[in-house]
């Protein structure tokens, strides 16, 4: 099927690499006025001006958006979709440890598979409405159910790719003026699922040898059929809550499979505490849940410690990183880590804030997250990009960088999304303040 969009104006990030340093963030974005959008199934065959496609003669359908803005469908590249259904429960603005409590009390109970479905749902349809079009998603617990709504569908022997079908990826607005011109609708949304590794026991469950990580990636991967390989990495949940051999090990089948690997680091002051003190809040918590007999702290703060267990590299992502100095953000930058910001949700916990100003000069790669819905209220990108304005002063054009070249870069798939681009999928937001 091919078809082409029109809108008043495309910011199409064309040719831009990935934007480190602030005069990147900050450069102007140069706007395709009166533009078009040629598309061929999920992909973009051309992108030029209403004029030029029309002195080329093709007799396309032409699906005019009227006086909008189009830009590159966001990329998300933090969420917790499995966690979707303590929306509203966890305790909200009290600091690290208590809202890190209330999910332990709450994760104690297994929802249904009905309601975790529905919940799921609910927040895949958050992110599709604020125009993400690929969340990277961390889940321990039931990620073939997540991978199952979100690939509503989508049959496996399709091999997963009718998710990258275009259509859907257009705005909602413009969704039913499309259905009616075109075939039944694919789903809305792609996914890299990051299997989360975390404690500290031995390797256990026989895993399918394509996600096995050493035997560290949680058991609930074994669930997943093969078709989801290719859209899967492993993730290590923190330095404080995973052993070390873990993270070593996960870290190495990342980089073997070419895969991010993600992990929080330094999200909040009683982490610090703890690794650094071996006391705290934090300490306390895991001491008496997690923590073996024989741990002792490292004695350093997180980021030197990630760095001396070889986890920092340009394939990881660090989340969160509200509580890194400057002598972290040089480790950061030196061994080249992306780095995710979750405002909103450092806000939700009130863990404060990344100093995301002076990664920005140091030349660090900054992404946006939302975070799942136990630490955020929706998980609606525009909104992160609104609080990554207001909180740090950056730019229109910086946070719309973070949200599409950014992201995409972040989690190895600039090949496929960041930009409006031939040869990219055709996965297009719609903004209105840039
Ligand atoms: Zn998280």
């Amino acid at each position: 099927m091919r078809f082409a969009l029109r809108a008043k104006s495309i910011l199409t990030l064309g040719g831009e690499a990935p934007a480190r340093g602030m005069p990147a963030l900050n450069a102007p974005l140069r706007p395709l006025h009166n533009g078009i959008l040629r598309i061929r199934g999920a992909l973009l065959e051309a992108v030029e001006t209403y004029p030029a496609f029309k002195k080329g003669g093709e007799s396309l359908p032409v699906l005019d958006l009227g006086e909008v803005t189009l830009a590159p469908g966001f990329v998300n590249c933090h969420c917790h979709l499995e966690l979707s259904h303590l929306a509203g429960k966890t305790v909200r603005g009290q600091g690290f440890v208590p809202w890190l409590k209330s999910i332990a009390d709450l994760t104690a109970e297994t929802p249904s598979p009905e309601d975790l479905r529905a919940a799921v749902a609910s927040a895949a349809a958050q992110l599709t409405a604020g125009h993400t079009v690929h969340v990277g998603d961390v889940g321990s617990r039931a990620p073939l159910a997540v991978a199952e709504v979100l690939a509503q569908g989508d049959p496996p022997e399709n091999g997963g790719k009718a998710t990258e079908s275009g259509r859907e990826f257009l705005p909602p607005p413009q969704r039913d003026s499309l259905r009616d011109r075109l075939s039944p609708a694919p789903p809305a949304l792609s996914a890299t699922h990051f299997l989360e590794a975390f404690g500290f026991a031995q390797p256990s469950s026989p895993l399918p040898p394509a996600l096995a990580a050493g035997g560290h990636a949680p058991p609930a991967a074994a669930t997943l059929p093969e078709y989801l390989y290719p859209s899967c990495a492993i993730s290590a949940h923190s330095l404080y809550s995973t052993c070390a051999a873990t993270l070593q090990a996960v870290r190495g089948w990342c980089r073997e499979n070419k895969r991010p690997f993600s992990l929080h680091l330094a999200e909040s002051f009683e982490e610090t505490l703890c690794l650094r003190e071996g006391r705290g809040a934090l300490y306390q918590f895991l001491q008496a849940r997690l923590l073996p007999a024989d741990w002792r702290a490292p004695g350093l703060a997180p980021t030197p410690f990630a760095a001396r267990l070889g986890l920092l590299g340009p394939d990881t992502l660090a989340i969160h990183c509200t509580q890194c100095e400057a002598k972290d953000i040089s480790t950061l930058q030196q061994n080249g880590v992306s780095c995710c910001l979750c405002p909103r949700s450092n806000a939700f916990i009130g863990t404060g804030r990344a100093p995301a100003l002076d990664m920005a000069d140091a030349g660090i790669l900054l992404c946006l997250g939302t975070d799942g819905l136990s630490s955020n209220q929706d998980l609606d990108m525009g909104r992160e990009m609104r609080a990554a304005q207001k909180i740090w002063g950056f730019s229109p054009q910086a946070v719309l960088r973070m949200a599409t070249l950014n992201g995409a870069h972040a989690l190895g798939l600039s090949r496929k999304l960041g930009s409006l681009e031939p040869g990219k999928l055709a996965a297009v937001s719609l903004i209105s303040d840039c």
